[in-house]
């Protein structure tokens, strides 16, 4: 299932674009303006709730930051657990991790050892708001892997065409982006 055309303009119209954020010649995506807009989160709720219903998820795992809040809302509306995947250094119990490798140097994602609940190729749904170059959500989807869940989808509000983000996701998980950025 993926938009019509009229909620597609509802979801895209609410995204603001800030030129040269937060370095010169990055547009960044700011989803502030969608989240604060009551037609806009909803209409991108429902869509992303009748898209999952069906998948039989066993949790929703979203990404620092962003990526709870869409997340979190979505587990709640399919009756699924939320489970966060966080920066290196935030969880208080014991970690499961995956290195990925950033322009400059190296970043690190976490989750909670039991994050699954001891369930069995337990059926997680990754989401995030955006995908760029996918780094990020190769790891998660590493890590997801790593814990003993299986990683049958990743989500994002946003997908930047120009990059190769998706494509090599693709190679791990089947991808859905919401809103394509060309
Ligand atoms: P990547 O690992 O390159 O796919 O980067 C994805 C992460 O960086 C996501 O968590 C996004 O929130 C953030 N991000 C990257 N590029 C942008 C952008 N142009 N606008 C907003 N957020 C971005």
């Amino acid at each position: 299932m993926t938009l019509t055309t009229e909620q597609h303009t509802i979801i895209a119209g609410a995204i603001r674009d800030i030129p040269d954020f937060p370095q010169p010649g990055i547009l960044f995506k700011d989803i502030t303006t969608l989240l604060n807009d009551k037609k806009a989160f909803a209409t991108l709720m429902q869509h992303l709730s009748d898209r999952y219903r069906g998948y039989d998820l066993d949790f929703v795992a979203g990404i620092d930051a962003r990526g709870f809040i869409f997340g979190a809302a979505l587990a709640q509306m399919l009756g699924v657990g939320f489970v966060p995947i966080r920066k290196k250094g935030k969880l208080p119990y014991t970690t499961v991790s995956e290195k990925y490798a950033l322009e400059y140097g190296v970043d690190e994602v976490e989750m909670h050892i039991d994050a699954f609940r001891g369930i069995k190729d337990a059926r997680v749904l990754l989401i995030d708001d955006l995908i760029a170059t996918g780094g990020t959500a190769y790891a998660a989807c590493n890590l997801i892997d790593k814990s003993g869940g299986r990683c049958v989808e990743a989500c994002f509000v946003l997908g930047l065409e120009f990059l190769p983000g998706k494509a090599k996701l693709s190679t791990l998980t089947d991808v859905y982006t919401v809103i394509g950025v060309s």
